[in-house]
C-alpha cells in the first residue's frame, strides 16, 4: 500500500515523501483513512509502529481542509502527552508534516517559562501539543481557550494513567466541546484504560498493532539472583531438575556462547552456540538440530538470534542481561507468542544491577526476583565491572563506558553507536547509531535495528503488545485490522 491511497492532501504526501518514507507502518495504513472519515479511535500502538504520523497526517489534513473561520484562530486540534520529551517530539512530527501547510501549531510543557507559551496562544494556534499539568496552567490563568477545540488526542494514555494524570486528564475533558473526534493511543489495556476510553469515546474504531518482540504478557518474567560463577551451575541445574527440552539461552559475547554451550555439553547437555563467527553452514546446522530437538539449548548472541526463524519457544534464559536494554524485550520475545505460555528468566548476578535497572526502566515495571535455594547470592561479592567483549584479549577494551556518547564495546565485537539515545519517554529516537557485529560478515548498521529507531517496524507477527486486549469492555469497539494480525 502506498501513501497516496489513503486520501491526505498533496501537501501532506510531499512532507511525507520528504521524509523518505514510501509505505505507511500498519497502524498509518489502518488508523489515517479512518481518522479522515472522522471516527473516533481506540489504538493499540507503542512506539515505534509510526503511531505519531498516524495521527499527525490526518488530523493536519483535517485542520487544514475546514479552515476556522473569523480573524483569530482558535485551537482546533489538542494532543496530551505523559511527557515533555513526548510533547516535544509529537511536536516535531507536526512541524514536520505541516511544513507545506499554513497552519499554526505549538508545544506546551512545564519546567520552562510559561510567558513564551502566552504569546504564541495569543497569536493563535490551530493545533497545540501539551502535557496536562501546563495546559491546566493556562486554563487557570485564562491565556488558553479550549471551547473549539474539534479533535483530541491522548497519546500513551497508559503511561499518563500510571503517571497520575486522570484527574487532570477528566479536567480538561470537561473543558472541550462535547461534540468532537477523539483518539486515544495506548500501547497497553488496562481496566483503568477502557474505563476511560469508554467514558468519552464515541463508537470508536479499534485499530491494533504490535511490534514484533514486545514483552508480551504471556511471558511471565523471572530474575534469579545468583552469583556469577555459579551461573552455569545453576543453569544446568534448572534445565535438569525441570527438564526443560528446549531452551533459548542468550549471552553477551560470542566467547561467552561458546563457553558455555561447552559447559553444558560438560554436564552432559546438548548445547550448540549460534553467533557472528559461526558460518552460515554451522549456524543453519546449529538451528535444524535445535528445532529438531536434536540439541536441548541453543546459545546465541544477541544479533545472531536476530533474523533466526525461531519464536514461541517455552523457555528464554538471559545467562546474561544485555546491555543494551531493548535487546531484552527482543529477547523474551521468543516467547509466549501466539497463545502460548512463556517464560523468560534472567540469571543476574551482582555485576548486572545497572543493566537490571535500565530493562526495568524500559519495562517500567520490575520484574519479580526468586532466588533458588542453594544458590543464594554471596553478599559479602563486590560488583565488578563488565567487560563488553572477550575477556582480556587485544589490549584490553576498557568494556563498559558509560558516558553520554553511550556504550562501546570494543575489541569483542560489538560496537554500538548510540548517538541520542533517549529512553527518558519510553523509548522514541533510541539509538540510530545501528552496531556492527566484526568479524562474523553480518553488520547491521543504521536501519538493522527493528525498534523504534526509525524505521519501518513491523506489523505484529502474532504477538500481541503490551497488556491486554484492546477492545475488550471498550465502548463496543469496531474492528479494523491489517491482515497480519493474528487473532
Ligand atoms: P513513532 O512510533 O511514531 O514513534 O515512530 C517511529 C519511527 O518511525 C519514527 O522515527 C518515525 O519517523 C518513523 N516512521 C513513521 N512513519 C514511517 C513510515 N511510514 N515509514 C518509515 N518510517 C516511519
Amino acid at each position: 500500500m502506498s501513501f497516496n491511497s489513503l486520501g491526505l492532501s498533496a501537501e501532506l504526501l510531499r512532507a511525507v515523501a520528504d521524509q523518505g518514507y514510501s509505505d505507511p507502518t500498519p497502524i498509518q495504513a489502518q488508523a489515517i483513512p479512518l481518522v479522515l472519515q472522522g471516527r473516533d479511535l481506540l489504538a493499540g500502538a507503542q512506539t515505534g509502529t509510526g503511531k505519531t504520523a498516524g495521527f499527525t497526517l490526518p488530523t493536519l489534513h483535517l485542520l487544514s481542509q475546514n479552515k476556522a473561520t473569523g480573524k483569530f484562530r482558535p485551537l482546533r486540534a489538542l494532543v496530551l502527552t505523559p511527557t515533555r520529551e513526548l510533547a516535544a517530539q509529537v511536536a516535531e512530527n507536526v512541524a514536520t508534516y505541516g511544513k507545506y501547510l499554513p497552519l499554526r501549531s505549538a508545544v506546551m510543557f512545564g519546567g520552562v517559562g510559561i510567558n513564551p507559551q502566552i504569546q504564541q496562544l495569543r497569536r493563535g494556534v490551530d493545533l497545540l501539543v501539551a502535557t496536562p499539568g501546563r495546559l491546566l496552567d493556562h486554563v487557570s490563568q485564562n491565556t488558553v481557550d479550549l471551547s473549539r477545540v474539534e479533535i483530541l488526542i491522548l497519546d500513551e494514555a497508559d503511561r499518563m494513567l500510571d503517571m497520575g494524570f486522570i484527574r487532570d486528564i477528566r479536567k480538561i475533558l470537561d473543558l472541550l466541546p462535547k461534540r468532537r473526534q477523539n483518539l486515544l493511543f495506548s500501547a497497553t489495556f488496562s481496566d483503568d484504560i477502557k474505563k476511560l476510553a469508554e467514558s468519552f469515546l464515541h463508537q470508536p474504531a479499534l485499530v491494533e498493532v504490535a511490534r514484533r518482540n514486545t514483552a508480551s504478557e504471556r511471558v511471565s518474567q523471572v530474575v534469579h539472583p545468583v552469583d556469577r560463577n555459579r551461573k552455569r551451575e545453576l543453569l544446568s541445574y534448572l534445565i535438569g531438575s525441570q527438564n526443560w527440552k528446549q531452551v533459548l539461552v542468550f549471552t553477551r559475547t560470542k566467547h561467552g556462547a561458546n563457553r558455555l554451550a561447552e559447559q553444558l555439553e560438560k554436564d552432559g547437555i546438548t548445547a550448540a552456540a549460534i553467533h557472528g563467527n559461526k558460518s552460515q553452514g554451522a549456524r543453519t546446522r546449529a538451528l535444524a538440530d535445535f528445532k529438531n530437538n536434536a540439541v536441548r539449548v541453543l546459545v546465541a548472541t544477541d544479533i545472531a538470534a536476530r533474523g533466526l526463524d525461531i519464536d514461541q519457544l517455552p523457555h528464554v534464559v538471559n545467562y546474561e542481561l544485555p546491555n543494551v536494554p531493548e535487546d531484552y524485550v527482543h529477547r523474551i520475545g521468543r516467547t509466549g507468542r501466539a497463545g502460548n505460555e512463556g517464560e523468560a528468566l534472567s540469571l543476574v548476578c551482582v555485576d548486572e544491577h545497572a543493566f537490571l535497572r535500565d530493562i526495568e526502566k524500559l519495562l517500567r515495571r520490575e520484574i519479580p526476583r526468586s532466588v533458588v535455594a542453594g544458590y543464594e547470592p554471596d553478599p559479602t561479592i563486590k560488583p565488578e565491572p563488565i567487560i563488553l567483549g572477550r575477556r582480556g584479549q587485544g589490549g584490553g577494551n576498557a568494556g563498559r563506558s558509560q558516558g553520554n556518547g553511550g556504550r562501546n564495546a570494543g575489541d569483542g565485537g560489538r560496537s554500538q553507536g548510540h548517538g541520542g539515545r533517549n529512553t527518558g519517554n519510553g523509548g522514541r529516537g533510541q539509538g540510530s547509531g545501528g552496531r556492527n557485529e566484526n568479524n562474523g560478515g553480518r553488520s547491521q548498521g543504521n536501519g538493522g535495528r527493528s525498534q523504534g529507531n526509525g524505521q519501518r517496524p513491523q506489523g505484529g507477527r502474532g504477538s500481541r503488545s503490551g497488556g491486554g486486549r484492546p477492545g475488550q469492555g471498550a465502548a463496543r469497539p469496531q474492528h479494523h485490522h491489517s491482515g497480519n494480525r493474528s487473532r
